[in-house]
């Protein structure tokens, strides 16, 4: 049983972050920010797929206007992605952001950050202090060591923190990234032991899906396990959608989160295999696919190890030449037809 870190709670409209809250999964829209019905349409498509807040892109003027327009139109707390510029922090607070995020490594006029201060209390506005390791400048070398990476980017999130802190601001949940899973790993055990706020998580630019999702895993599930985190988002090149997913299995993995659907575990197969267990479990996956029941179904390969490794399943599907044995909850319930097997199936999940 995985004992999260104990963290100040941070409200980001109607979601917390942190404290004895749930993870909370987040992503980013990847449409251009000014054309407002794509972005519309892409935060509600992250919404129906379980995410809870997602951040989005105002590089200019034009685009913390269509912001505010696009604020209105959903229904999910959004928070504004901001670079460089303190003005469009501002407007985006003033836009209805419930939060947004600054990058130390390129905000760095006191007066500038005491102006974004002030608008978030004023708004009630969180504040994502996002160190990245790529934007601070000490560390464009390559022959900077990995220790000291690390070193650099807790100090840079340490200096920007007291900042906040000394201006009476608290509202803030903290984040540093790096392309590196262990540098990514060892930075946020760090930030966890300094200090109190929440953590978002994140190995940033990850890559394109297939080669994203292990790294995300390594490195989120490491932390999760450990307790740390509080919000995650997955970076990988494409659908933001994919990310969503990715992070709910990770979550899931960890018993982090609850499963609301069927988990298929299915044998890796050998030497002993009596039926053609991918293409079963395939069929079995999409059978379910509409399931709302959390059972753990099992595909094996046969009945002679299939019943005991599929002990703990809620049923058990184990191949025999042209049949299958059915258990449910470890007792044989059935031996059918290859035929007749998700059929069969079915109609013992109605069951349950
Ligand atoms: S369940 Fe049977 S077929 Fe599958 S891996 Fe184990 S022994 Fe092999």
């Amino acid at each position: 049983m995985i004992k999260r870190k104990k963290t100040k709670a941070v409200k980001v409209g109607n979601v917390t972050i942190g404290s004895a809250s749930p993870i909370v999964v987040q992503s980013m829209t990847k449409v251009s920010t000014q054309d407002v019905g794509k972005c519309v349409k892409q935060v509600n498509q992250l919404a129906q797929a379980g995410c809870k807040l997602v951040r989005i892109a105002v590089p200019t003027k034009a685009d913390t206007a269509a912001f505010a327009k696009i604020v209105q139109k959903v229904k999910i707390p959004l928070i504004a992605d901001i670079h460089f510029s303190a003005q469009r922090a501002i407007e985006a607070i003033e836009a209805g952001a419930a939060k947004i995020r600054l990058n130390p490594g390129n905000i760095k006029n006191r007066k500038d950050i005491f102006r974004i201060i002030d608008a978030a209390k004023m708004h009630d506005t969180a504040i994502r202090i996002g160190v990245n390791e790529a934007s601070i400048r000490d560390l464009k070398q390559d022959n900077v060591s990995a220790d000291k990476r690390v070193g650099l980017m807790l100090k840079e999130l340490k200096q920007y923190v007291t900042l906040f802190e000394s201006r009476d601001f608290e509202n803030i949940v903290l984040s540093a990234k790096s392309s590196n899973t262990a540098r990514t790993i060892e930075v946020n055990r760090l930030i966890s032991n300094t200090f109190q706020y929440p953590i978002h998580l994140g190995l940033t630019h990850a890559g394109l899906c297939e080669d994203a999702q292990i790294p995300s895993a390594v490195c989120l599930g490491s932390l999760l396990s450990e307790g740390i985190g509080d919000t995650v988002r997955i970076s990988i090149a494409g659908n933001p959608v994919v990310e969503v997913g990715v992070a709910r299995s990770i979550l899931l993995s960890l018993g982090l989160v609850e499963r609301q659907e069927p988990e298929i575990i299915v044998c890796p197969t050998c030497g002993r295999t009596q039926i053609d267990v991918v293409k079963l479990a395939k069929k079995v996956k999409k059978a379910v696919s509409e399931c709302q029941k959390p059972l753990r179904i099992a595909v094996m390969g046969c009945f002679v190890n299939g019943p005991g490794e599929a002990a703990d399943a809620d049923l058990a599907i184990c191949g025999g030449k042209g049949k299958a044995y059915i258990y449910k909850k470890g007792k044989k319930t059935a031996v059918v037809p290859e035929a007749v097997i998700i059929e069969t199936v079915l109609q013992l999940i109605d069951k349950f």
